[in-house]
């Protein structure tokens, strides 16, 4: 039988590649007419100019891109207020996330994350031989008093957090940063746009804040990979020693000086999700979920049949995420979509919980 997990004796892989469990991505089907709310995708397109940009710069595309995607850090460093050597840019947050790991994490050692967050860190931990440290959020959203003063060299922590969409204030980011040193707080801002207010205005106070951002969700990039951090210039100098030669390709640093350049289209849709999450956070409940306040551009649905549900959905091409793990198998995850969207699952919703009552 041919078992693809195990690798042929022949190639001298690492040994802590065979007990290395990979990433799950949410799926992406190839059929159409699926209603896809599994993956924080954003549902609408990008702004014009984006597109016009790409256009424009597939022309040179014989030339090795800007290696350090200098233009873009310039465009990044004067959005948010900081300098340009404070600013990375990555193939998406998720090499940010890894280059992070990298520069920090010996074999052994283990970064420090709360319990329900993003499924990757642990893996990424996992790639330099590191460990896990799992803090239990209190009621899944609440930072445990004990996270404050771990003793891991590298805490990760999503604001908002998924797949709750718990939104953690300044002031606790800040007690995170000066409760331990040395340690690296990372603030992975994936969906703040969707949220109140970020923490970049702290990292003139803590050198040892690191934050992540990604064009994929509230701008509408995900199939483009692009992120950057946000730190110290100390810190980006040395990442910058780590990173692939040429991390972003040449469309991708266009396609996001582009979209910081007409920031004003991300907002109104933005707007729009914002909006669209509180009516279908409404919606829900009245249909007998619980769902928690989300500051994200997703919601959890918790109710006790939340399995089938996803199944049913499913089987009626309507995607959603659903987590088979104690901590969340008691919910889906739902990313916001249009109102038509979000018209059309909430009404499957009825028709699923309105049939459930009848058997
Ligand atoms: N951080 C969080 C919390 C996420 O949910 C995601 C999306 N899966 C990412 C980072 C990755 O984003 P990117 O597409 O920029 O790699």
């Amino acid at each position: 039988m041919n078992n693809n997990r195990t690798a042929p004796s022949q190639i001298p892989l690492r040994s802590f590649l065979s007990g290395l469990e990979p990433y799950a991505p949410g799926e992406q089907p190839t059929g159409a007419n699926f209603v896809k709310l599994n993956t924080n995708e954003n549902p609408y397109p990008p702004s014009p100019a984006v597109i016009e940009a790409i256009a424009a710069a597939s022309k040179r595309l014989h030339l090795y891109p800007n290696p350090a995607s200098d233009a873009l850090r310039r465009s990044l460093a004067a959005y948010h207020g900081v300098e340009p050597g404070q600013v990375l840019a990555g193939n998406g947050s998720d090499e940010i996330l890894r280059l992070l790991v990298h520069a920090v994490i010996s074999k052994g050692e283990s970064i420090a994350v709360v319990a329900p967050s993003y499924s990757l860190y642990p893996v990424l931990s996992a790639f330099f031989e590191g460990g896990t440290e799992t803090y239990p959020l209190v009621d899944r959203e609440r930072l445990p008093e004990e996270l404050f003063t771990g003793p891991e060299p590298l805490l990760l922590l999503a604001n908002p957090n998924p797949p709750l969409g718990t939104f953690y204030s300044r002031a606790e980011i800040a007690r995170l940063c000066r409760s331990r040193t040395p340690r690296l707080v990372v603030v992975d801002e994936a969906y703040v746009d969707f949220a109140p207010r970020d923490v970049v205005p702290l990292l003139a106070e803590f050198p040892n804040l690191a934050i992540a951002r990604t064009f994929s969700k509230s701008f509408s990039l995900a199939g483009m990979r692009i992120g950057y951090l946000l730190a110290g210039s100390d810190l980006v100098r040395e990442l910058m020693k780590i990173k692939d030669s040429y991390n972003l390709n040449h469309l991708a640093q266009v396609a996001a000086a582009a979209a910081i350049a007409s920031a004003e289209h991300m907002r109104a849709l933005r707007d729009e999700i914002i909006k669209t999450r509180n009516d279908t956070t409404h919606a829900l409940r009245e249909l007998g979920y619980r769902v928690p306040e989300s500051q994200g551009n997703f919601v959890f649905a918790i109710h006790p049949d939340a399995a089938d549900h996803y199944l049913r959905l499913r089987e009626r091409r309507i995607l959603v995420r659903y987590f088979d793990t104690p901590l969340l198998r008691d919910g889906m995850r739902i990313t916001i979509g249009t109102p038509d969207q979000m018209q059309r699952l909430i009404q499957t919703l009825k028709e699923i919980v309105k049939a459930k009552g009848k058997d």
